[in-house]
């Protein structure tokens, strides 16, 4: 090097955007992982203690560094510089991980680097490298190719979960999208949302022909897939005319608010409908007075944050710019870190009803540990998925609940698993049906 060469201390800015179909915009998060494990600790200022220290399900269960968030970002770098090649291994550690988002807000914490991200997109590797998804997803994705649901349940079952009562309008401007879980497995939730609909005095609609939102399509990187769907969702959701689209739970919610419009390339405000979890809804309706849950339901409760109506619930805005020395971006980058989740409704909501009695599990809001059912999870790996539950109802023994509450079917079905499997004495109830309850007369 000559004495006029100066010597270049950053490197020229690269081009990337958040765009999970190619792993390449993820490298640099990738590399930068610093194996500091902030991403698998309770935030140091709530911890509660030895006990409950963790929140990454995945590095928790299988002890081993490869299935923290550090040991698939370096597994995940050295891919996408063709310096290691799948094997079976490798792809049950990047599917053995509900993808909670525990381990993104942890980083976030420190270094900024899109974890969530890049397990995202790590996932669409596999589906593209001919490897992804595991057999169990292949079988979801045939079922919902073939009747537009997970289950493979006939289409016209539905609409089975609408009892007599319920009188849903032909033209409202709030759309109730049930989801294929609520429509088939949970009618209760189903039911109870739309009779709190009906007892705030709120028209709703239902879509015509509903099909799945596709929320597993995604999760398992089938994005091709997933994105066909979101067009003609979104194509559906609009031709109904529905300026608010309504969901009971929290894994559709996260796909309708989050994912859909990542599919889309664009941002949750571009839908052209606003997207609302019922928790959201209701404790509007209890602020304003339009709702009145006055009779008491005196029991000790707790409520479990699905990961998908908190951590994981902030809009998407697409990105796409410039990374140049010491990882600075340009444009300005709104990261998405957790903390402007939905938090205080479902909270709210339970403080308001008479005789309730709500405690807090140790681990909470965004350090809360995932229940282990979502993102495919329960379906390729039901052992992992039974024993997450399994840790979360250590938490609601150790706090001495009656009841543990939460917002979406799918945490409520996995706890249930749990609760029968241990042989423990905890009620598991979905807010609606908690809500319905104590607006009884
Ligand atoms: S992912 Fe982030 S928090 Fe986790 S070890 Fe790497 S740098 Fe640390
Ligand atoms: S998404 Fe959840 S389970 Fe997966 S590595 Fe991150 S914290 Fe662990």
């Amino acid at each position: 090097m000559s004495h006029e060469e100066p010597i270049r201390y950053y490197r020229p800015k690269a081009d990337f955007k958040f765009d999970i179909s190619d792993i390449q915009n993820f490298v640099y998060d990738m590399s930068r992982c610093i194996k500091c494990k902030g991403c698998t600790w309770v935030d140091h200022t709530y911890m509660p203690g030895a006990r409950f220290m963790t929140r990454c399900p995945s590095a928790t269960k299988y002890e081993f560094d490869a299935y923290g968030a550090y040991g698939k970002m370096r597994i995940g770098h050295a891919m996408a510089e063709g310096l290691l090649p799948w094997n079976d291994r490798a792809l049950e550690v990047m599917y053995a991980c509900t993808l909670c988002g525990a381990c993104d807000v942890g980083c976030k914490r420190n270094l900024d680097l899109e974890i969530e991200l890049s397990l995202e997109a790590l996932r669409a590797k596999a589906v593209q490298d001919g490897v992804g998804p595991m057999p169990a997803h292949k079988k979801i994705a045939e079922n919902i190719a073939k009747n537009h649901n997970i289950y493979g349940a006939p289409p016209a079952q539905r609409t089975a979960w609408i009892s007599p009562e319920i009188t849903p309008a032909e033209k409202a401007d709030v759309l109730y999208f049930v989801g294929c879980t609520a429509s088939y497995v949970n009618p209760e939730i189903a039911r109870s949302t739309a009779k709190i609909l009906q007892t705030a005095g709120t028209q709703y609609m239902l879509l015509p022909d509903e099909w799945c939102c596709g929320n597993t399509l995604f999760s398992v990187g089938l994005l091709d897939q997933a994105r066909e769907l979101a067009r003609r969702n979104v194509e559906e959701v609009r031709r109904a005319g529905a300026k608010t689209l309504l969901l009971s739970c929290a894994e559709g919610y996260r796909m309708w608010k989050v994912d859909v419009p990542k599919l889309l390339n664009i941002s949750t405000a571009e839908l052209g409908f606003q997207v609302v979890h019922l928790v959201e809804y209701v404790d509007e309706q209890v602020k304003n007075g339009a709702l009145q849950m006055k009779k008491p339901l005196p029991t000790r409760l707790t409520y479990h944050d699905a990961c998908s109506l908190s951590r994981l619930s902030e809009p998407w805005t697409p990105y796409e710019g410039q990374r140049g020395w010491m990882g600075c971006v340009e444009p300005r980058l709104k990261r998405r870190r957790g903390s402007n989740g939905i938090y205080a409704q479902p909270r709210d909501i339970l403080k308001a009803i008479p005789g309730v009695e709500l405690v807090e599990m140790p681990r909470t809001r965004e350090n809360a540990f995932c229940c282990g059912a979502g993102r495919g999870t329960r379906e390729a790996f039901p052992e992992f998925a039974e024993w997450a539950a399994g840790q979360r109802l250590e938490e609601v023994r150790e706090i001495g609940a009656e009841t543990l509450v939460t917002a979406c079917p799918w945490c409520k079905n996995n706890f249930d698993q749990a609760v029968k499997a241990g042989g423990e004495t905890v009620q598991v109830r979905d807010i609606s049906e908690v809500i319905c309850a104590a607006l009884e007369a």
